[in-house]
């Protein structure tokens, strides 16, 4: 549903390529060992099942007594900071961000670096008593792999709705390749792009550092 009709056909006709049966409009209601039962009573043999159905997060926030939503994500304001524990920030899927768009970002590795960012500048300000910059909080799109020579990139507009054109085929791979490659270097150089020129950490006029450290001190206890 989130891709244009071009880029669905696309799908399509790669599915058709790899001889991937698709099966729509079926619902599943359970997983076996040997095969998977559809609620219209319908029943698939298989000799291994991945479930791609969708992300979830850990438990663990929840059960920890902060603010989640019913999927289990932490709630956030715009700098990344848990609405109910000012000394927790969330990043990631494990956040519920609403983007510069108005919506939730989805849980995406591309909606990760953003919130990441803003978190890591939220916290270096809040410590630093600096101004706390708004980052880019963007969704651009989805990118889709279909193998080593094709791939979907979708770009996104403004509400989240897909763009009439895509990006597919050998070039779409090609991209998706690269962004792969950068991430397996940024992987092996962790502090690549860090802020150090521009957040050089320096004394809290206020000791409002302290103050946090006490205070969480003093929930915890
Ligand atoms: C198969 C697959 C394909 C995907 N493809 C894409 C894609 O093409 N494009 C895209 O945008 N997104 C993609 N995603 C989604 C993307 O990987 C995630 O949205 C992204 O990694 C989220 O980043 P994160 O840092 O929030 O979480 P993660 O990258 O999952 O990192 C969470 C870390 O926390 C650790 N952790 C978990 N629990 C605990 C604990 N209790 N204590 C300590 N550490 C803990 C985990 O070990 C992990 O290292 C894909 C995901 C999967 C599974």
């Amino acid at each position: 549903a989130q891709l244009s009709a071009g880029a669905r056909r696309h799908l399509r006709q790669a599915c058709d390529r790899l001889g991937i049966t698709v099966l729509e409009h079926t619902e599943v209601e359970a997983v076996e060992a040997a095969r998977v039962l559809c609620t219209d009573g319908t029943a698939l043999a298989s000799d291994a099942t991945v479930w791609t159905a969708g992300f979830a997060v850990s438990p663990i926030a929840a059960a920890g007594g902060l603010e989640v939503t019913d999927t289990g994500r932490i709630v956030v304001d715009r700098t990344m900071q848990s609405v109910s524990h000012p000394n927790v920030y969330a990043a990631g899927d494990s956040a519920y961000v609403v983007g510069d768009n108005g919506r939730p970002l989805p849980m995406s590795c591309a909606s990760a670096g953003y919130t990441g960012m803003q978190a890591t500048a939220a916290i270096v300000g809040r410590l630093t008593g600096r101004t706390i910059p708004n980052t880019k909080l963007e969704y651009l799109g989805n990118h889709i792999s279909l193998g080593r020579r094709d791939a979907i990139l979708q770009m996104v507009d403004d509400e989240a709705q897909a763009k009439q054109n895509y990006v597919g085929g050998r070039k779409a791979a090609r991209i998706k390749a690269g962004i792969l490659k950068m991430s397996l270097w940024t992987t092996s150089h962790p502090t690549f792009g860090l802020p150090r020129r521009r957040h050089h950490l320096a004394p809290v006029p206020n000791g409002s550092a302290d103050k946090a450290i006490a205070h969480s001190e003093k929930t915890a206890a």
